[in-house]
């Protein structure tokens, strides 16, 4: 980790694509503010991450600076479709509490979806898409 980084053009690239499949998704109560910083609690952690809370519709989606492989439109593209999915599935993974269960198959419905959308999914990137993942 640390041997790419993402600039700015990239957040845009980034933001735009998430601009896109909140639309495409349904998304557009909440209100995402997309920042371009790793993740503090897992500075080794993911090309992008989200927090959310659905009480109050709001959400930070953040591109990742360090990231594990080479930066593409494509992957940008894709990381923002990773976290929308995220996003999508929030209120209901709240339900699932901390089940690492519901996780796992959180993740598993992403990949497939993923694979739906793009052909492939990210995490066949070498992006490590495990369970710290957010
Ligand atoms: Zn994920």
């Amino acid at each position: 980790m640390g041997t790419y980084k993402t600039t700015a053009k990239d957040v845009k690239v980034f933001a735009r694509a998430v601009k896109k499949w909140q639309a495409k998704m349904g998304l557009g109560r909440w209100a995402i503010f997309v920042q371009h910083k790793n993740d503090e609690d897992d500075p080794d952690g993911d090309a992008a991450w989200v927090l959310s809370d659905h009480e109050t519709l709001v959400c930070t989606m953040a591109l990742a600076v360090d990231w594990p492989l080479p930066v593409t439109k494509e992957l940008l593209e894709m990381s923002a479709y990773h976290e929308c999915l995220h996003l999508l599935l929030a209120p209901l993974m709240d339900y699932a509490g901390t089940s690492k269960h519901a996780r796992q198959e959180e993740h598993r419905l992403i990949v497939a979806l993923e694979r739906m959308q793009f052909g492939k999914a990210l995490s066949e990137h070498g992006e490590t898409d495990g369970e710290s993942e957010d």
